[in-house]
């Protein structure tokens, strides 16, 4: 009767363990559609290939739908490989060091700013936001990205106070795709926005498709690789006098199908 009872709560813990797993199967992903030229998808023969390690968090809650994550571990990599196609061009390689599963900080608080959506207060918006992820198994030194459902405010965000990304599989009117993995993974290599047409770290472009913002000019692949050989992410300045410009804007909020990223803080 011990015996049995034992097998039952094994059974029930690994299935506990496993729900975050394996709740769902949707196939979100959008293929990157490389329509543009793609000869600058080609690393230098002069750049070294560097691999940066990362640990993905994935958010589990059963109070908040929204911080819920319900992609599947395979979907995330495959997510990764197509942003990798992109950071091939700087012969940068994001490998997944380990899939952690967390449940997150706050979700009533994060829920509501969700429903809330642009009558939320930017302040107590991203103060909320950057609450829920927990700090406590980060990946460090290195890189950390936290995966949920849906963003309060456009698709992702990375902070440069935390060293950490945040994304959502889905955003206010659109689904994720790779380009925007691999903006956010800019930020954290110090990138900022420029409004060269097709570059990676544009915001939205009147009749281009987001997922046709992939290229990187040589500045960006010097200063991408720099930090990248740091071994730590984009901390927010480079020196004293660029904290808070510098920090504020790596801060922002993506979403190409809207004029959101227009209000990066
Ligand atoms: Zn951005």
């Amino acid at each position: 009767m011990n015996s049995d009872f034992a097998v039952l709560m094994v059974l029930l813990l690994t299935l506990t363990i496993s729900a975050c797993q394996t709740t769902h199967q949707s196939a979100k992903l959008s293929q990157p559609t490389l329509t543009v030229p793609d000869d600058r998808l080609d690393p230098s023969p002069d750049f070294e290939e560097i691999v940066i390690p990362i640990r993905v968090h994935i958010l589990c809650s059963a109070e908040s739908k929204h911080l819920n994550f319900t992609c599947t571990d395979a979907e995330i990599t495959a997510w990764f490989e197509q942003a990798n196609t992109i950071w091939r061009t700087a012969a940068i390689h994001w490998d997944i060091e380990s899939f952690v599963y967390e449940e997150p900080n706050n979700p009533a608080d994060f829920d509501q700013i969700v429903e809330l959506g642009r009558d939320a207060d930017p302040e107590e918006r991203r103060s909320i936001v950057h609450s829920t992820y927990p700090l406590d198994q980060k990946l460090t030194p290195g890189w950390n990205i936290f995966f949920i459902n849906r963003m309060a405010f456009g698709n992702g965000v990375y902070s440069a106070k935390n060293g950490s990304i945040l994304i959502g599989e889905n955003g206010p009117d659109s689904e994720l795709n790779p380009s925007i993995l691999a903006h956010e993974l800019g930020h954290s290599l110090g990138l900022r926005h420029t409004p060269e047409r097709y570059n990676l770290m544009a915001k939205r472009q009147p009749g281009i498709d987001p997922k046709d913002k992939i290229r990187l000019n040589l500045e960006q692949i010097e200063r991408a690789r720099t930090i990248a050989t740091s071994g730590n992410p984009f901390p927010g300045r480079d020196n004293e006098s660029r904290i808070l410009s510098d920090a504020r804007e790596m801060d922002c909020w993506e979403n190409p199908r809207t004029d959101y990223a227009q209000e990066a803080f």
